[in-house]
C-alpha cells in the first residue's frame, strides 16, 4: 500500500458577488462552486481534520479543506455549508481585522482601484511605465520590499486618497468577522488557525515584529475562540515568507502544522510539520482531478523533490 498523501485546499472569500475590496484581488469563490467542490470531496476523498493529520493516522485520500483572511463570509456562508456536510476544516485568521477594526492593505488596494481606477495605486506607489501591474503583482513585488511601517504608511496613504477611516470603512464594508464570531465556528466543526496578527509578509518582519505577528495573535485567537490553535498558515503563502526566524517564531510558540500555498505534492515536503496547500475559486469539478491530482505531482517531480 503507498503512503497516503495529504492534500489540502484553500479558499478565501465566499460570495457570488467580489464587491470592492475583494474585485481585483480574484480570490472569490461563490456559494455554489463551493457547494460542488465539497460533494465532489466527499465522493473523491477521504476529508480529515487537524488531529487526524497529527496522529499520522492518515486515511488513504485524505483532504483538508482550509479558508484564510477573517471575511465574514466564511462564517455566514461557508461554514453552515461544511457542517450541512459534515465536512471538518480549519480557518485561519487576522486578530487585527477582527478586533482592531482594521482593513487588511490588499482589500485596500482592491478598493481603491474600484473607485478611481488602476492609476490611482500606481501613483500613490510612485511606479510608473507602460505595464500595468495587477494589484496581486503590487503585493508581490512592491510591498514585499518594504518593512511593516512601510506597509502600515501606505495603508495610511491609502486612506488618505479614499477620503475615509479605517474603523469606518471596516463598519461599512461589513466584510470581517465580529469578535464575538469567533468561537462560532467550534459549533461548526472548523478549527481556528493562525495566519499573522495583519496579514502580513513575514520576510518584511524584524524578531520583535515576528512575536507580536504570530506568537501574540496566536495567544488572541485562543482567547477569542475559546481553542488552542495548534495551526500556522503564511499570509501569501510563499515559502519566500518562510524565513528560519520566522519558522523559529512559529514552532516556539507552540504551532504543530505550518501551511504554505504551492501548488506542490505533499509527498516531500521541506520539513515534517510543513505542508503545501492549492488554492482554490471558480473551477469546475472536472478539472479538480488535474488541478489537485497530476498537476502537483508534475510540479514536485520538475522540482527534482518527487
Ligand atoms: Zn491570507
Amino acid at each position: 500500500m503507498p503512503k497516503p498523501v495529504l492534500t489540502c485546499v484553500l479558499y478565501h472569500h465566499i460570495r457570488d458577488d467580489p464587491g470592492p475590496f475583494l474585485k481585483h484581488l480574484n480570490i472569490t469563490t461563490s456559494p455554489d462552486v463551493l457547494h460542488d467542490h465539497i460533494e465532489y470531496y466527499l465522493e473523491n476523498y477521504d476529508v480529515v481534520d487537524v488531529d487526524t493529520i497529527i496522529s499520522g493516522e492518515l486515511p488513504p485520500k485524505p483532504l483538508l479543506v482550509t479558508f484564510d483572511d477573517s471575511f465574514r463570509s466564511t462564517l455566514e456562508i461557508a461554514a453552515p455549508l461544511m457542517k450541512k456536510h459534515d465536512v471538518p476544516g480549519v480557518v485561519f485568521l487576522n486578530p487585527e481585522m477582527i478586533t482592531e477594526r482594521a482593513f487588511c492593505l490588499d482589500n485596500l488596494m482592491s478598493y481603491l482601484v474600484s473607485e478611481h481606477g488602476p492609476d490611482a495605486l500606481a501613483s500613490i506607489l510612485s511606479e510608473n511605465g507602460a505595464e500595468q501591474p495587477t494589484v496581486g503583482d503590487y503585493l508581490a513585488n512592491h510591498v514585499t520590499r518594504g518593512t511593516l511601517q512601510d506597509r502600515r504608511n501606505l495603508k495610511q496613504r491609502i486612506l488618505d486618497r479614499l477620503g475615509c477611516t479605517e474603523t469606518d470603512l471596516w463598519e461599512e464594508s461589513a466584510l470581517y468577522l465580529r469578535p464575538s464570531d469567533v468561537k462560532e465556528f467550534v459549533t461548526f466543526g472548523l478549527e481556528v488557525g493562525n495566519h499573522t496578527a495583519s496579514h502580513v509578509h513575514c520576510r518584511t518582519l524584524k524578531n520583535s515584529e515576528l512575536s507580536e505577528e504570530i506568537g501574540r495573535s496566536k495567544h488572541t485567537l485562543e482567547s477569542l475562540s475559546g481553542a488552542e490553535v495548534r495551526t500556522f498558515a503564511f499570509p501569501y503563502g510563499n515559502s519566500k515568507d518562510a524565513t528560519p526566524a520566522a519558522l523559529g517564531e512559529i514552532r516556539q510558540s507552540g504551532h504543530s502544522m505550518i501551511f504554505l500555498v504551492h501548488a506542490r505534492s505533499n509527498r516531500k515536503r521541506p520539513a515534517a510539520d510543513i505542508w503545501y496547500r492549492i488554492s482554490l475559486t471558480k473551477e469546475n469539478t472536472d478539472i479538480l482531478y488535474p488541478k489537485l491530482r497530476i498537476l502537483p505531482k508534475i510540479r514536485s517531480v520538475l522540482r527534482g523533490t518527487h
